[in-house]
């Protein structure tokens, strides 16, 4: 099967604005910022979307969490505030299929989403 793009990020094969790496995860800016802050942070083994990884890899979950705690922080948004998301397929809006987490910060908000 073909690389997607995130894959060829994180084998150096196309450049990104990398702001977090460790042994399972990597961070990097948005090519499409959708906020003054908007990182995509992705684990390093490929998975889809997040409703097919299977239950023996489920500790990836925490680790994504983990690193965007550390990532906010890096980037001064804990007080202001931030955003999660996972997009899931089509009615989610997922357009890259290997697992992504949006941390979105740097201005207010709105919600519901579209
Ligand atoms: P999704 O819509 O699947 O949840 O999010 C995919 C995200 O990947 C989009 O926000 C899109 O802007 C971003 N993206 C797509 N291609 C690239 C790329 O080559 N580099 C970076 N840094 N982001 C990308």
């Amino acid at each position: 099967m073909a690389k997607t793009i995130f894959e060829r990020i994180i084998d150096r094969e196309v450049p990104a604005d990398i702001v977090y790496e460790d042994d399972h995860i990597l961070a990097f800016r948005d090519l499409s910022p959708q906020a003054p802050v908007h990182i995509l942070l992705i684990p390093k083994k490929h998975h889809a979307r997040h409703g097919t990884v299977p239950s023996e890899d489920h500790p990836i979950f925490a680790h994504l969490l983990a690193a965007a705690q550390r990532v906010a922080r890096q980037c001064h948004l804990e007080e202001t505030g931030y955003r999660l998301v996972i997009n899931h397929g089509p009615d989610g809006g997922e357009t890259v299929p290997h697992l992504h987490l949006h941390l979105l910060g740097g201005r207010p908000l709105s919600w519901p989403p579209g």
